[in-house]
Order: C-alpha cells, then sequence, then structure tokens
C-alpha cells in the first residue's frame, strides 16, 4: 500500500509507541498515559510486535485533513458500524472510500481525499513540517519544526561563528543577556548579604562592573586590546557589542581575532571571579592577561589562513608567523 504515517510534534504512532517504551520502563509504569498508550496504541501486544504499515484510520494523520477522529464523530462512527481500529487499506473499495453518502453533505471534507493506490509495499513514515512539505523524518528538522522561533538578534554573529569557542560562546551569550548570578542578583534575593567584588573589593559585582569597569578587569581589557588592530574599541563590553555588531560578518583575520579577544576576556574574567570565590585561587591581572593571551596563540595556530597584509599584520602582532597557509610560533619561542 503506498501511504504515508506523518508525524507533527508527537502525534504519530511511532512517537506515541516510543514514548510509551521510555514510560513503561520508568517510574511511571503505572500512570494514566502509559495505561492509555498499553490500551489504545500496543493493544496488550509487545512493542516489538507493533507494525508500522497499517495505518489507523481514525488516529494516524495520513490525509490532508489530518485525524479523521476529530473530523466524523463517535456516534456516526458507531452507527455506521466503523470500529476504532479500522486500517485505512480497509477503507477502499473499488478504487473509492466506503464512506456512506449521507456523509458527503455532513462530512465533504471527507469526500475531498484523494483515493490512495493500494499497493503491497511497507507503508513509510514521514515528518510533515509546518510549511506542509512532507519528507523523511530527520532530527534536525523536527528540531527546526517545534522549536520556537524568534527573530536573529543583531549580535549573534559577534558571539556564534565558526571559529568560536563553544564555552566562551556560552559565556558570552549569557553576559549579553545579563543571565549570570551577579552579586548585585543576590542582593535583591538577600538584602542583609554584605558583597564586594572580589576581584577589585571595591563594589559589588554586577555585569556592568565586570565588563569592564571593574578595575581588575579594566587593567587586562587595556593591555590585552593593545593586541587588536580595531581602534578605538570602547571599555565597556555593551558598547563593544553594539560596535561590532554594527559591522557586517567577514572571515576577515581580525574580525576573528576581535571576537576571539572578546569572548577569551569574558569567560577568563567571569572564570576568575568564581575561582576567587568558590576555590580560593587568585590570579594577577597580568597572570590572566598572559593566559587570554596565550588562549588567543593557540587559538589562532588552529587557523587555516590565506597570505595578506592583514594576516602578516596579525602574525607580527600575536608573534607568530605564518607558513603554508598557517600560523606558526616564531622561530626560537615556546608557547608553553
Ligand atoms: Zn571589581
Amino acid at each position: 500500500m503506498i501511504l504515508k504515517k506523518c508525524l507533527k510534534g508527537s502525534c504519530g504512532a511511532k512517537v506515541y509507541v516510543k514514548k510509551a517504551k521510555l514510560k513503561l520502563h520508568g517510574t511511571q509504569e503505572d500512570s494514566l498515559w502509559a495505561k492509555w498508550v498499553n490500551v489504545v496504541k500496543l493493544k496488550g501486544k509487545s512493542i516489538w510486535q507493533v507494525q508500522m504499515e497499517n495505518s489507523d484510520t481514525w488516529f494516524d494523520k495520513w490525509s490532508s485533513i489530518g485525524s479523521l477522529d476529530r473530523v466524523v464523530n463517535r456516534r456516526d462512527k458507531y452507527q455506521a458500524r466503523l470500529s476504532d481500529d479500522l486500517k485505512v487499506a480497509q477503507i477502499i473499495q473499488n478504487n473509492s472510500w466506503i464512506w456512506h453518502d449521507e456523509w458527503k453533505i455532513k462530512y465533504p471534507s471527507l469526500f475531498s481525499i484523494n483515493v490512495h493506490v493500494l499497493q503491497d509495499n511497507e507503508d513509510d513514515v514521514c515528518w510533515l513540517s509546518n510549511d506542509g512539505s512532507i519528507s523523511r523524518y530527520q532530527t534536525s528538522k523536527a528540531w527546526v519544526n517545534l522549536r520556537e522561533n524568534k527573530p536573529k538578534v543583531s549580535w549573534y554573529h559577534v558571539i556564534w561563528f565558526k571559529q568560536a569557542t563553544p564555552k566562551h560562546a556560552f559565556v558570552l551569550w549569557l553576559v549579553i543577556q545579563n543571565r549570570l548570578v551577579t552579586q548585585d542578583k543576590l542582593q535583591k534575593w538577600y538584602p542583609n548579604l554584605q558583597l564586594k567584588c572580589v576581584l577589585c573589593d571595591l563594589e559589588v559585582d554586577s555585569h556592568k562592573h565586570l565588563f569592564y569597569s571593574c578595575a581588575y578587569s579594566s587593567a587586562i581589557w587595556g593591555m590585552v586590546n593593545r593586541k587588536l588592530l580595531f581602534k578605538g574599541l570602547p571599555n565597556d563590553l555593551q558598547r563593544i557589542m553594539v560596535m561590532l555588531s554594527g559591522y557586517p560578518y567577514s572571515k576577515n583575520i581580525w574580525n576573528v581575532i576581535n571576537r576571539i579577544v572578546i569572548a577569551a576576556m569574558v569567560y577568563y574574567v567571569w572564570q576568575e571571579r568564581n575561582y576567587r570565590i568558590f576555590k580560593g585561587r587568585k590570579r594577577s591581572e597580568l597572570e590572566l592577561k598572559g593566559i587570554i593571551e596565550q588562549f588567543v596563540r593557540f587559538k589562532l595556530l588552529t587557523l587555516k589562513v590565506k597570505g595578506s597584509q592583514a594576516v602578516e599584520k596579525a602574525a607580527k602582532m600575536w608573534e607568530l608567523s605564518w607558513v603554508n597557509l598557517k600560523f606558526q610560533v616564531s622561530n626560537g619561542q615556546s608557547l608553553l
């Protein structure tokens, strides 16, 4: 039979069956839902005995009008002596549907469905996308359909780009959205707490303070940004992000270095703050600046580059040389 069972969200039979299997192995074996799946979907059979080639007339989304259970009411099904477990193959006779003639007026949409050609092939499980297209199931397609769609933010390419380091990008993403648990937030929950930034010991830490009005991070930023060709970067992360967001994404080496350095700065400053609070470890501004620079140099070594003045300048500024489309450590130097 040429027939496609289409799954939308988690409404398809296969998905139900898989979920039931998971639930039945979990702690909710007695839940009403698990019982319902056992009775209605599995019908007392082992999950391994459930065949996909028999599409349910009423519950599977095999037609252009969706699940027929939502179209035809139970009383009419009962009076027409059409059972709940009727298969699609059973409602086609002599190349036409077996619906009663009086249903033409009551359920005209049933008669708008094209009659399927029955063959001996097995049914195929497909994915019905939000845009109405039908294709083979892929997790990536399901994710795109199920996720909440929001417009792109202007700063996404400053954080997410091919050469980005995921853990750095993640922390920067949290910072941009004001999601880190900083002391100013803690004080709102615990007003009697006496807190001070562990980096400068001057005031309560906050996103604005840590990146980079804090004397500690400001000193590091002042040292690190000398190695950026990009002149005129403000001493404030929010303004830096606004500025970089205005530049179109490109593979220009300095565009990449700017992004790598900013994400690394944010990551290591946040790490240092947490080390001091939770591990009692302390690194000086100079030490942290060295760690950030070391990281950036290692990162640059992994890049494939094309020969250009910009690349030569970058190699010189970061004390690397470049040969055969790769950055290399300059002679006599060590990164360790
Ligand atoms: Zn501070």
